[in-house]
């Protein structure tokens, strides 16, 4: 049995029924391979065993009242992951879809990710099965004051610092920050995402968007290529994507698709200033659904999810290139094939393992340019990285400040990816570059920390 069956086969007998977890490790250990056999010791010290393992899991009731009265219960998770080169970070994600398995699959990519940043973070994720939508505002912070009246004794601004997701934005983070501090008596940089007034940090709400911008662009400037011109197919309609198609616009692309659950929209003439700034009160403030997009603007199209099809036709039109923000497997290998069949060669991935292995092999196998979400949605957790450093300093950064330590990140993050790859014989793959590198230095820092 060969090493990555031999992992694989003990992952999926000890972690039954967590499928999005498996194919995660397995993305993972498939890159690791050559390292391995480079680098015996790791082998010997079990580290690939050892981070596959979270550090430790925390699972808890969360009761709370509607506004009618009425009690509901939901089920809250934290992950800690891995705190080999620093504390636990990761978002929060409330969605109904939320179980253990997508959470340890998302805080097993945490790990990487944060590594790959540059910045001192280890990996972690949490939420709840909890769905926000259709909810008063006064029902969510009920629930996030419950989920936060457990969370907060296992989270500090030095041992694990959430940060939102699916679901968990600037009204959520509230919540949840007013009543971390109400229960523990101090105003620390618990959370990450805070609004301006009481520590965010400007730029950390546009910094996954921006980012997986500015990752496609350092890959196409591989190939003295820009973004100038080019058609952008972008999926869901929430912070990810909203901040993808503003700095798609910055720099002289067309973005000319958005989604939510129920369908999307396909706007031939593009997604202007004017029409993002319709969907970002739409999306933050109206909470309503990007149909709304096609009854408002006659030049777009709304086409309806149809969960039948066996694929999601978002994937089915002429572009460039492609910039997945919504959830995981939204690429399925039909998708891949049909975005390679359309002319797409940039994928730049803002969600976390939108695209099924599959997919991910066909891009590989077509030589496009594709940044997979753990390299080229690091700007986000990057951010929070400089909103932590900026509390403990008790300074704020200008706008501009932080913008350009964002994109000497993502340049650093898609060089190192770049480069790791070549050192490993597969230039141009971005996915073994990206599990190389991030893996090398939690490995090193596991292996001078001892068998803990
Ligand atoms: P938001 O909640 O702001 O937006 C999510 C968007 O995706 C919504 O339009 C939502 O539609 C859609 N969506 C969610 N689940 C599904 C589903 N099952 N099927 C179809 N559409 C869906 O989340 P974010 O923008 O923050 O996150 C998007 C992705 O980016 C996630 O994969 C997240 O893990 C990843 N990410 C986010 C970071 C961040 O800083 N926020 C950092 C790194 C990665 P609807 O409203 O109908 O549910």
């Amino acid at each position: 049995m060969s090493f990555v069956d031999d992992i694989m086969a003990n992952v999926k007998a000890k972690n039954a029924a967590e499928p999005e977890f498996h194919q995660a490790v397995e993305e993972v250990v498939e890159s690791l391979e050559l390292v391995l056999e480079r680098r015996p010791e790791y082998r010997k010290a079990k580290i690939v065993e050892r981070v596959i393992e979270p550090e430790r899991v925390i699972m808890f009731r969360v009761p709370w009242v509607d506004d009618n009265g009425d009690i509901h219960v939901n089920r809250g998770f934290r992950i800690e992951m891995n705190s080999a080169i620093g504390p636990y970070k990761g978002g929060l994600r409330f969605h109904p879809s939320v179980n253990l398995g997508i959470l340890k699959f998302l805080a097993f990519e945490q790990v990487f990710k944060n590594s790959l940043t540059t910045l001192p973070l280890g990996g972690g994720k949490g939420g709840s099965d909890f769905d926000p939508k259709g909810k008063s505002d006064n029902e969510v912070m009920r629930f996030c004051q419950s989920f936060m009246s457990e969370l907060c004794r296992h989270i500090g601004p030095d041992t694990d610092v959430p940060a939102g997701d699916i679901g968990v934005g600037g009204r959520e983070i509230g919540f949840l920050f007013g009543q971390y501090k109400r229960l523990r008596n101090e105003f620390t940089g618990v959370l990450t995402g805070k609004a301006l007034n009481w520590g965010g940090s400007l730029i950390r709400p546009e910094a996954t968007g921006y980012g997986a911008v500015y990752f496609a662009a350092e890959m196409l400037a591989t190939r003295s290529e820009n973004l100038e011109g080019k058609t952008c197919l972008v999926s869901g309609s929430g912070n990810v994507a909203q901040y993808t198609c503003e700095k798609l616009l910055d720099l002289g692309g067309k973005p000319v698709t958005l989604s939510d659950s129920g369908g999307y929209i396909y706007d031939e003439e593009g997604i202007d200033r004017d029409k993002l700034g319709f969907v970002m009160d739409l999306k933050n403030v109206r909470r309503g659904r990007i149909k709304e997009y096609a009854e408002k603007y006659s030049s777009a199209a709304y086409m309806e999810i149809d969960p039948n099809a066996g694929h999601n036709a978002i994937w089915d039109h002429n572009a460039d290139c492609a910039f997945p923000s919504a959830t995981q497997n939204e690429i399925n290998a039909k998708d891949a094939a049909n975005l390679l069949e359309n002319g797409v060669y940039v994928v730049s991935e803002g969600a976390n393992i939108p695209t099924v292995i599959e997919g991910v092999n066909l891009f590989i196998d077509a030589g496009i340019l594709y940044g997979p979400g753990k390299a080229a949605n690091a700007g986000g957790v990057a951010t929070s990285g400089l909103e932590m450093s900026q509390n403990s300093l008790r300074m704020s950064w200008t706008r501009e400040e932080v913008d350009a330590k964002l994109h000497g990140i993502m340049k650093s993050i898609h060089t190192a990816a770049k480069e790791t790859a070549e050192e490993y014989g597969s230039p141009g793959n971005y996915v073994n570059g990206a599990n190389i590198a991030g893996f090398i230095k939690i490995a090193d820092s596991m292996m001078d920390q001892g068998i803990v």
